[in-house]
């Protein structure tokens, strides 16, 4: 490996020579769920933490510790956990930060399964839960209190495209002692890195663009190696249990080693749906950090390498209108999830964020009419004709 590898070679590389596999270019999968040890002394010894080795596969092994060690190496942290989903690793997570009297500080805007985790999971257990707007940032500081433990946000947010500026979030954070997590599946670590920003934890749906393909529900969370370590003994181990299978350690490990490449990809045909859907005669608004019109233009700039491949928009014609679009379309998919090869479209309201009431929707930004897109790896000029065949009332027609 050369001295100062870069995001690809790592993501490639990162913890793993082949000769001491025996040549396999591949790392090995260890599909066990435990581990012998050489003597009941050496068992002690594991278990007491003196000797270095895995016990049972809840708590660590060896697939899921190069993965752990490749995408720490990509966010810039010191130390990873592999989780069994997104929620298994912000659940995990804010199980071990949390004790009943502490308050969650969370943006407007959340995931709709984080959002009920909140509001259905961590209220009932003496937590309060406080939604600020933190795109600006000044109101976080009016907010924080002294039972303030975590501050909590995605940037981009799911699914109306918010942006946070985690630099001025943690400082102020950080002033008052709560600890800053963010969830960056939308970014993921080639386009934005928050611990470099001051953010203490870093969680994903690693189903997403990690995994890249939509073959696996797997999450992570990476930070300090003290904190993960306690995540990965109370939160993982002791409370959620949410281990993520070495099978899918292995599709992430292959998933990861195009990340570079696919998001190259992915934002440049963003690009390029996003322009043309802002010229779209049928569409009333674009939002997507890439383009000029876009609020948080500037931010975007700073904080993200490339502006990302998700999309939200809105149609003229409302709900109505976006329900006939997407059923006009024969490429694109609707489905949720995000970050595959496939492009795939869905509407938040009644779909990912339909654990809001229709008045907290309102209330959090996330309109009845709002569409979201997740640009795929296909020739984008594919990807325009479905859409563009989709919005011309003929194909709806001729399918009515
Ligand atoms: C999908 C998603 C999650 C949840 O992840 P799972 O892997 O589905 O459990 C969390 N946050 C964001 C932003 C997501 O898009």
């Amino acid at each position: 490996m050369p001295k100062t590898p870069g995001f690809a070679t790592r993501a490639i590389h990162l913890g793993y020579d082949p000769m001491d596999h025996d040549g396999a270019l591949t790392p090995p999968l260890h599909l066990t769920s435990t581990f012998a040890f050489e003597t009941a002394e050496a068992g002690g010894e594991v278990f007491s933490g003196e000797r270095e080795g895995h016990v049972y596969s809840r708590i660590s092994n060896p697939t899921l510790d190069l993965l752990e060690r490749r995408i720490a190496s990509l966010e810039g942290a010191e130390a990873g956990l592999a989780l069994a989903s997104g929620m298994g690793a912000i659940t995990s997570v804010l199980w071990t930060l949390l004790s009943p009297g502490d308050e969650v500080i969370v943006d407007k805007t959340l995931y709709g399964c984080t959002f009920a985790f909140m509001h259905h999971g961590l209220r009932k257990f003496g937590i309060t839960i406080t939604h600020v707007d933190l795109t600006d940032p000044a109101n976080l500081s009016a907010a924080m209190s002294d039972r303030t433990r975590v501050v909590f946000f995605e940037t981009p947010a799911n699914p109306n495209m918010r942006l946070v500026d985690i630099e001025a979030v943690a400082t102020i954070a950080h002033a008052g002692n709560a600890i800053v997590v963010v969830d960056n599946t939308y970014a993921t670590p080639y386009l934005t890195r928050p611990i470099a920003l001051g953010a203490d934890l870093v969680v994903h749906s690693a189903t997403k663009y990690l995994g890249g393909h939509g073959d696996l529900v797997a999450g992570v969370v990476v930070g300090r190696a003290e904190v993960i370590s306690e995540i990965r003994l109370v939160g993982m181990k002791d409370m959620t249990g949410s281990v993520m299978a070495p099978f899918n350690a292995m599709l992430l490990l292959r998933g990861l080693k195009t990340l570079a490449l696919r998001m190259e990809r992915h934002c440049a045909s963003a690009r390029i749906v996003a322009e043309w859907l802002e010229g779209h005669p049928q569409v009333a608004a674009v939002h997507y950090p890439g383009l000029e019109s876009f609020g948080q233009h500037a931010l975007a700039k700073r904080q993200m390498a490339l502006p990302g491949a998700m999309i939200a928009f809105e149609l003229k014609g409302g709900l109505e209108d976006g329900r006939r679009m997407m059923n006009g379309l024969r490429l694109i998919a609707r489905a949720v999830s995000l970050g595959d090869a496939e492009t795939l479209i869905q509407h938040p309201a009644s779909m990912t964020h339909s654990t809001y009431t229709p008045e907290e929707r309102a209330e959090h930004g996330i309109s009845d009419g709002l569409i979201r897109l997740s640009v795929g790896l296909e020739d984008v000029s594919d990807i325009l004709d479905d859409l563009d065949g989709a919005l011309s009332p003929a194909r709806t027609l001729r399918r009515a």
